[in-house]
């Protein structure tokens, strides 16, 4: 829907993280975008802001930032761009429901409230799910009426049920962007509960982070940074291994201990639909995530004995390396 509204156009190009999942490329290569992949930062898998305007062309449409984790990307420094360049920001916020960013003037801002736009996921492997859907922030009046025509299939549907057309037809491109009544319900309920599930998965993070810290200040291993302008939402909690090699074989222990970690993208600059008619560049902090992020079992029902399990595992297994 934001590729839409933004009247995206074959051959515009599109900037955005290639440490990311296909969703946020695939949005505007269904419009024919050209997708420009800019590198991590060093400090976390976000785009890392400085390298963005080398990237800026005249075909230029939109930054796409990606809250990774739920940690904010630098919001200030990627508005100043896209306004100096006269270019949209559509954050993809789908894993940052629930956590902020404080840029200069001070002023507490939700992710997904900043960008001109910004999309959500309720993706299962989300804080809150309704199994499949998604939601869209509009920050800019100027898209609030096409969005409701295209998420109602092109119809001024809306319109026609708050009594503002007498009778309603086709008049723009869409497609059935909304969720159904009953997906509706299921999410409604979490996000009555969303601060509960929230404090028992800040509760699992900050225990992980407890767990691990002083192995971290011993080994070449690192935990999640949080910038000072960034809440964390506990979206998922992740170690930095030293060597791709290293990863693999701590996954293996932490399998034979029952214990199931992963690994996270595929960095989209490297994959096979991309090289397919782009040449292969080099990203060296994508390319570091890519290869020694590890993502371990994060999820509501993770109970404290469990958790108390997988840190010691993790903890025997570098006394040994
Ligand atoms: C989950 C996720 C998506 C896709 O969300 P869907 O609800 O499957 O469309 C896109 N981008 C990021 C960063 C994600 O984590």
């Amino acid at each position: 829907m934001a590729a839409i509204l933004i009247d995206l156009q074959p051959g515009d190009e599109v900037i955005m993280p290639s440490y990311t999942f296909v969703s946020t490329a695939n949005a505007f290569v269904l419009r024919g975008a050209k997708i420009v992949f800019a590198d991590s930062s060093t400090e976390n898998p976000n785009i890392d802001a400085a390298t963005i305007e080398s990237l800026i062309t005249s075909k230029t449409k939109a930054i796409v930032p990606v809250h990774y984790a739920g940690i904010a990307c630098d919001m200030d420094a990627i508005m100043a761009i896209a306004k100096h360049h006269g270019l949209f920001v559509i954050e993809d916020a789908a894993q940052a429901i629930d956590s902020f960013y404080t840029g200069k003037d001070g002023v507490k801002k939700a992710l997904g409230s900043i960008g001109h736009l910004a999309a959500f996921s309720f993706h299962e492997t989300k804080n809150i799910i309704s199994g499949e859907g998604g939601m869209i922030a509009i920050n800019d009046r100027q898209f609030a009426e096409r969005a409701e025509i295209i998420w109602e299939k092109g119809t001024n549907r809306s319109a026609f049920f708050r009594g503002v057309v007498d009778k309603y037809g086709w008049v723009d491109i869409g497609s059935s962007f909304l969720p159904s009544e009953i997906i509706a319900a299921f999410l409604w309920a979490q996000i009555e509960h969303l601060d509960a599930i929230q404090e028992r998965r800040k509760e699992i993070w900050n225990r992980y982070y407890l767990g691990l810290k002083d192995l971290a200040k011993g080994c070449n291993l690192s935990l999640p940074q949080i910038p000072k302008y960034a809440t964390n939402n506990a979206h998922l909690f992740y170690l930095i291994c030293e060597t791709s090699k290293q990863r693999e074989q701590l996954i293996s222990y932490l399998k034979h201990h029952q214990i199931h970690a992963v690994f996270h993208y595929i960095s989209l600059h490297s994959s096979e639909f991309y090289l397919r008619s782009n040449s292969l560049k080099e990203l060296e902090n994508t390319d570091y995530y890519s290869d020694c992020l590890l993502r371990l079992p994060f999820y509501y029902e993770l109970s404290s004995d469990n958790l108390d399990k997988i840190i010691e595992t993790i903890n025997s297994f570098y006394k040994n390396v």
